[in-house]
């Protein structure tokens, strides 16, 4: 890999040019890529060891995660703490956080030391008693001052969580208060093909679930509300993400197409837990669509390092070029989550948020980039805002 300078100035980056400034720190054999970014995790989650299980029916893995959420007895300020912690050991400086509380966003507005957040409230439910709850909760959430030091480094969104646990009609709330706030959103969708058997039949793995809560009744879904009817009203907002997209095929493709704005969220480590089929990233890449990528939650990821989802995916697509992978990690993050103006790459005027990757030893110095996402590479520092934080 060719020398390269990168000047700082503060908080920014003044200057990026191939060569070897005479005053510049000479780094060694390291490469320094800007800071990761994960688009899509749930920090509450984050002091499980493990992922749940079972993995499979996906409906069995919710019902675990609902029982786990019930069991712990650890804060959740402590929780999301941790998983704050392991982002930034792991090189990530923007996270997409989907938060059940308002603690998450307090958390990211106190702290200094913090990745830069999309913080999205998460809602869910389908009474109509819920529903307006649940849009209370937002409003009072959007409404959350924020402090000054964090105004640039910090949004607030919504989170209707997903098709199958959302009211249409909160659904289309939700989405129009993050409109009128001007606030993006986040939605799991088309993570299962299940959910396809719900929305076009009423049928299928998610109908015994919602049975067996006692919230089934077909009237809660509208007639020939299909997965572009969700997709359709978040192409207003200024940014938003559909989370996974496993299941995405040629129609939400299309959809996609014509709404910039929207970016699909990949989870590779968490995708492969679940054994989906293989995931169509690339070909949505290949078609114009902007694909970030995110670790998901702990509850089916053993970690939050995006640096490790890079390496996953270096390993499992060992033809794709190391500089398309790590755009996804970094400048196609910071476009989904609407932060591509200050973050995601190593451009004079942006944010000093960086990440320094500890090459393997037997790196040739030469042009060839394949060594950075090899498997023994590692996130050795991280700089948030032109401060080395460890
Ligand atoms: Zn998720």
């Amino acid at each position: 890999m060719p020398d390269a300078t990168v000047e700082i100035e503060g908080t920014r980056i003044a200057a990026f040019y191939a060569g070897r400034h005479p005053r510049a720190i000479d780094l060694g054999n390291m490469a320094l890529i800007p800071g990761l970014v994960n688009a899509h995790t749930h920090l509450e989650f984050s002091q499980l060891r493990a992922p749940l299980e079972p993995a499979s029916p996906f409906t069995d893995w919710i019902r675990a995660i609902m029982k786990s959420r019930f069991e712990t007895e650890q804060p959740v300020t402590e929780r999301i703490q941790l998983g704050i912690t392991e982002c930034l050991s792991s090189g990530t400086t923007l996270v997409g956080e989907i938060a059940t509380s308002v603690e998450s966003l307090r958390l990211f507005n106190m702290e200094s030391q913090v990745p830069r957040a999309v913080v999205f409230r998460e809602c869910l439910g389908f009474t109509p008693d819920r529903i307006a709850g649940q849009e209370q909760v937002a409003d009072e959430f959007l409404a959350e001052p924020l402090a000054p030091a964090a105004v640039e480094r910090l949004c607030p969104g919504l989170s209707p969580h997903a098709p199958y646990s959302v009211h249409p009609d909160l659904y289309l709330n939700l989405v129009q208060q993050a409109r009128d706030q001007g606030v993006p959103a986040a939605v799991h969708l088309g993570e299962t093909a299940a959910e396809y058997d719900l929305l076009e039949r009423k049928s299928g793995a998610f109908v015994d679930l919602l049975s067996e809560l006692g919230l089934w009744d077909p009237k809660i879904l509208k007639d020939g509300m299909r997965m572009t009817d969700y997709l359709a009203p978040l192409a207003e907002l200024p940014a938003a993400l559909a989370v996974h997209g496993n299941y995405f095929g040629p129609t939400e493709w299309e959809f996609l197409r014509g709404a910039p704005s929207i970016s699909v969220v990949y989870c590779p480590r968490t995708h492969h837990y679940f054994g989906h089929s293989e995931h169509p990233w690339l070909s949505m890449i290949g078609q114009g669509i902007n694909v970030a990528l995110g670790t998901d939650s702990r509850a089916s990821n053993p970690d939050l390092s995006l640096w490790s989802e890079l390496q996953f995916l270096r390993e499992r697509y060992p033809q794709l070029a190391t500089a398309l992978i790590l755009e996804c990690g970094t400048l196609a993050g910071a476009r989904a989550l609407g932060y591509s103006d200050d973050t995601g790459s190593l451009e004079a005027g942006k944010a000093a948020d960086l990440a320094l990757i500890q090459l393997p030893d037997d790196f040739d110095g030469g042009t060839d980039t394949d060594l950075l996402l090899d498997s023994r590479s590692y996130v050795a520092r991280v700089m948030l805002n032109g401060q080395w934080i460890n």
